[in-house]
């Protein structure tokens, strides 16, 4: 019977709900999505040896006869089942563990394709000879999915084996016809891109590596090439011709701040200012490692469009971040006669009512608050401009929201998780950019070491002598409490809390995490800003955005739990004041690349060189993975390796769509916007 792409899993034969239930957990409920389940990785078995011609120690391939069903042994609870393997050059021991449905299974009239890892064993009468223990088998004919090719390797699951995904696929492909080309065609004829179809087949059971090579490009391509073309549309869509020109000048406020603007702030407000003044709606984004000064240019922004007689809103992602903003914001407008008005979940239903009340009446023309801002029950009498900080922490639809609060709103985003440069430009493409990439004068860098467990006694020491100094500390562990995520040797701040506590007496220590209510954090948080609490132990729920620049320590524990781009946000928490700060990264993990991610941390203040560091030491895959960075996840291509496919795929996009897209009446635009929407593209 003929399958077809949208039909259930359990259209496929020997698939029930019981087998279709595993199918789920990896995502797979069509057998759209089963062809789309590409495999992670291949084992080259096209040569199948004679036994003769086999070495131990490597993974190989032979073919040969058994010489009976598998005899079953008992091993305490533990069932062997051994068999010996013959072809005309030799003969091979085989074992396996807990299989005693091999028995029957494995027939002696038949002849099988072994693969395994074999060993030279000493067995009790027959001398020396080569054991493979656990070999993946398949009965030999001319079209063997597991053996005498290059055998494709999937993400799975327990219970669902690689032999039976291989089939699975294997019989889809078989029923459901050709595969419809959808992309365009005028890439795959000047690129000589495969047809999906090919594709598709080949990168499933790839008959030669070039196939496979010529497959991944075609599906790198058009995933890629999608992509682009969404995110085109997208700023498309965006680029809506504003009906209100902001003209307003910043420079009363710019020349109110207690400070002169770096050349990279005062280039990225230039760019801001003339967005605004455009006629088109701005959509920026701001990107600047932590402690740059963002913040001012937030400012500017917002002055501009209250100044034009608009409304402007910002939104952070924490509640503690949002009163920090409240209260620079309210610094920097206050003089100027400009009231900041505040609105938060968590706030008292007084303060939080006169809120909403300013925003609804236009007498709150600033306003600052969490995703309160975007609750049904909050209606702005002209939003003009509206900022998000930390932009990753926001679902898109979030921002969305937020924009949907006015008509012909102008956005502000604003991040500080540097992206490689090349991949922002390429990435980001619906947005403007500016980077500001020069830090305030008189900043020091923060002096960042990578030591072993057996230096925490002196860490502890050291914190206290900066304690006594007036200075304060933070100290980072990956865990809430003990023997958390499974993991006995994770620091976690409830045990080291009670650890600490006691060292450091007389100076005052507590802890902050996730779990912990609102209330408790604002009131820990207020404490270690005016210096009445000393040091905190935290999760790394003090990464985004705070401020407190008598903080002179950052100590991470279990450094090797975090990515390079968090290390460095959390280094960024220091390094804020007059005083020398320190980082110090304490690390047992061995492995080469968690210490050459230590050394980068040691090595560089940059952020931008720490994430192209990042890119490379973990490859896009763990970088992109983190959805933290609002970029989706790709099913096949990988970014950093795919630089040359992705700014062709764009090229192409470009070409696609100034000829007036393909498909009939753009349908497969406005298709392809919703999905990019799904998968948590920035707008
Ligand atoms: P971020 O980019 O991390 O949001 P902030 O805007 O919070 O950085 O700025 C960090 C600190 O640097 C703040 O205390 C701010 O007042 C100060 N600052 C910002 N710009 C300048 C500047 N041009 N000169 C001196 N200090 C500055
Ligand atoms: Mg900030």
């Amino acid at each position: 019977m003929h399958l077809k792409l949208s039909d259930p899993m359990t259209a496929l034969h020997s698939v029930g709900e019981a087998r279709a239930a595993l199918f789920h957990k990896i995502g797979i409920f069509t057998v759209q999505d089963l062809l789309g389940h590409f495999p992670r990785d291949y084992d080259d078995r096209s040569l199948v040896k004679k036994i003769s011609e086999l070495v131990p120690g490597i993974p190989q391939t032979f073919r040969g006869c058994i010489s009976g069903a598998p005899e079953i042994s008992f091993s305490g609870k533990r069932s062997i089942a051994k068999a010996f393997v013959k072809d005309e050059t030799g003969t091979l021991s085989l074992v396996w563990f807990n299989q005693p449905y091999l028995k029957g299974s494995l027939k002696a009239s038949q002849e099988y394709v072994f693969t395994g890892t074999p060993t030279l064993k000493s067995l009790k009468g027959h001398g020396r000879m080569l054991e493979m223990a656990s070999p993946d088998f398949e009965a030999f004919s001319e079209n063997m999915l597991s053996a005498g090719r290059i055998v494709p390797i999937y993400k799975s699951t327990y219970k669902l084996s690689q032999k039976l995904l291989r089939g699975f696929i294997k019989a889809a492909l078989e029923r459901c016809g050709p595969l419809a080309d959808d992309l365009w065609k005028c890439a795959v004829i000047s690129l000589g891109l495969l047809s999906r179809d090919e594709a598709v087949r080949n990168i499933h059971f790839p008959q030669s590596e070039e196939a496979f090579m010529k497959a991944r490009l075609r599906l790198v391509f058009e995933e890629l090439f999608f992509m682009q073309l969404a995110l085109l549309s997208l700023k498309d869509g965006l680029k809506k011709p504003s009906s209100f020109i902001m003209s307003a000048s910043p420079e009363k406020l710019l020349a109110s701040l207690p400070f002169e603007l770096t050349g990279a702030q005062a280039r990225a407000i230039d760019e801001i200012r003339s967005d605004l003044n455009s006629g088109s709606l701005m959509n920026r984004l701001v990107q600047g490692d932590v402690g740059s000064g963002k913040t001012a240019a937030a400012m500017a922004a917002s002055f501009i469009a209250i100044e034009s007689g608009r409304q402007a809103a910002i939104m952070a992602p924490t509640e503690t971040l949002a009163r920090q903003h409240h209260e620079s914001f309210s610094k920097a407008f206050e003089p100027l006669g400009i009231e900041t008005f505040f609105l938060a979940g968590s706030q008292a239903a007084a303060e939080k009512r006169r809120s909403l009340d300013a925003i609804r009446s236009g007498e709150a023309q600033m306003i600052v608050g969490t995703h309160a801002l975007i609750q049904r029950d909050v209606f702005y009498r002209n939003l003009g401009l509206v900022i998000t900080d930390e932009q990753h922490r926001f679902g898109v639809n979030q921002r969305f929201n937020l924009q949907q609060k006015g008509e012909s709103v102008h956005t502000l985003v604003m991040t500080a998780t540097p992206i490689p440069r090349t991949l922002a430009l390429i990435l980001y493409g619906d947005l403007d950019i500016s980077i500001i990439d020069e830090m305030p004068p008189g900043r020091q860098p923060v002096d960042t070491f990578h030591v072993t467990s057996a230096y925490r006694q002196r860490i502890w020491a050291f914190i206290k002598k900066e304690l006594e100094k007036g200075n304060q500390a933070y100290i980072v562990c990956p865990a809430i409490e003990e023997g958390e995520k499974g993991c006995a040797t994770l620091q976690s701040v409830e045990k080291y809390y009670e650890d600490l506590k006691l060292f450091l007496h007389p100076f005052t220590l507590r802890r902050l995490h996730g779990k912990l209510k609102q209330t408790e954090k604002d009131e820990i948080m207020g404490g270690f800003k005016s210096n009445r609490i000393h040091a905190i132990v935290a999760t790394t729920v003090i990464e985004v955005g705070i401020n407190v620049p008598n903080a002179t320590i950052m100590l991470v524990e279990n450094a090797e739990r975090f990515g390079l781009a968090q290390l460095h946000q959390l280094r960024g928490r220091v390094g804020r004041g007059k005083d020398k700060s320190y980082c110090v990264m304490i690390s047992d993990a061995a492995g080469k690349a968690s210490k050459e991610r230590l050394d980068a941390m040691t090595k560089s203040n940059d952020g931008f060189y720490l994430s192209e560091m990042d890119l490379k030491l973990r490859g896009p895959g763990d970088f992109f993975g983190a959805s933290q960075h609002g970029i989706p996840e790709f099913k096949i291509a990988n970014l950093y390796q795919d630089l040359d496919i992705l700014k062709l795929a764009q090229e192409f996009a470009i070409k696609a769509k100034e000829e007036g897209g393909f498909g009939a009446d753009g349908q497969i635009l406005r298709l392809l916007e919703s999905s990019v929407a799904d998968a948590g593209i920035v707008l």
